[in-house]
């Protein structure tokens, strides 16, 4: 169903862009320093089918953090709760999302939850599959059920880009491995995870991502079930405990709904019972944040009560 460009959000993008001025778009993937800071755009996809819009829609984004919400989801499918939560916790860290720090002063050295970097790895870790190959079809196939498009791939530039420069998690899975929490060749991991941050959709796709989390799993166009109703819950949970990383307080004070973000500058809302979100604006704030699209949520969320609190 196409989407209807919408004059009501048009506005709340012109309100919202002047923000954009604040923010600086991501760099330290080399590949993401490439997006215009001024964009901004937003289309919300209700379950009944409409999906209304505004600004550039079409514009193919990198799902970046936003991947960890739906790995976790494949995941618990895949394992059963019991064992994810064996080697992954369900708490907020208060860091940044690709802070070490816990790791070395936390026992055991189990990350403290699947949103940040240090979980996140470990959730790829536990993707199911014979190869890397497989595994990523796993996950590719599962996001392009939600979406229901089956164009759906990943950008190799953007893949690329963060594997040569990802130091970091580099450093991350190597004190994971030494602690035992992981146990696979870091190259190997590393290739799967930053293919499953380069997956590109555009805003349409990913408020589809966010009406199926919104409706408890089902996907609301097909009216099939495509995750187990207490999988979106726990997903939808640690979107509001850890979703905007350590801003993650602070959105859910001022607007209260489950959502993740990525540093593509992506934030993918689903709002319990009422529609999916997702925005675009790569201009980000110093959490990592879209800077103007938290403020795009305030004002949605101020104006139609979205607050689930
Ligand atoms: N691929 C990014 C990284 O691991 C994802 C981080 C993010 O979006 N916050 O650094």
């Amino acid at each position: 169903m196409p989407c209807q460009s919408s004059d009501e959000l048009k506005a709340l993008v012109i309100e919202a862009k002047k923000y954009t001025k604040d923010g600086k778009v991501a760099d330290y993937i080399p590949a993401l320093g490439k997006a215009n800071p001024k964009d901004l755009s937003i289309a919300i996809h209700y379950p009944d089918g409409p999906c209304i819009s505004a600004g550039d829609i079409e514009r193919k984004i990198t799902l970046q953090s936003i991947s960890k919400v739906i790995s976790l989801a494949l995941v618990l499918m895949d394992r059963g709760s019991d064992y994810v939560f064996d080697y992954v916790g369900m708490e907020p860290t208060g860091d940044p999302f690709n802070s070490i720090a816990k790791l070395e002063t936390m026992i055991p050295a189990k990350p403290l939850n699947p949103m940040i970097n240090a979980g996140a790895l470990v959730v790829t870790h536990m993707i199911k599959g014979k190869s890397i190959e497989e595994r990523f079809q796993r996950l590719v196939s599962f996001i392009r059920e939600l979406t229901n498009d089956p164009t759906v791939n990943y950008c190799e530039e953007v893949a690329r880009s963060e594997f040569e420069t990802a130091h970091l998690n580099r450093a991350l899975c190597y004190f994971l491995k030494q602690h035992k929490i992981i146990d696979e060749d870091v190259e190997q991991l590393l290739d799967l995870y930053t293919k499953q941050c380069a997956i590109e959709m555009n805003c349409l796709d990913l408020a589809k991502i966010g009406v199926v989390f919104a409706m408890d799993g089902v996907d609301p166009v097909s009216r099939r079930q495509i995750m187990p109703p207490d999988i979106a819950r726990i997903c939808k949970t640690f979107m509001v405990t850890c979703g905007m990383y350590n801003a993650s307080g602070e959105f859910a004070i001022k607007i209260g709904i489950p959502a993740k973000s990525g540093v593509s500058g992506g934030i993918m809302g689903a709002v319990p019972g009422r529609f999916g979100i997702g925005i675009f604006g790569p201009a980000l704030d110093e959490k990592g944040n879209s800077i103007a699209g938290i403020k795009l949520l305030e004002l949605l969320s101020a104006k139609h009560s979205l607050s689930m609190f």
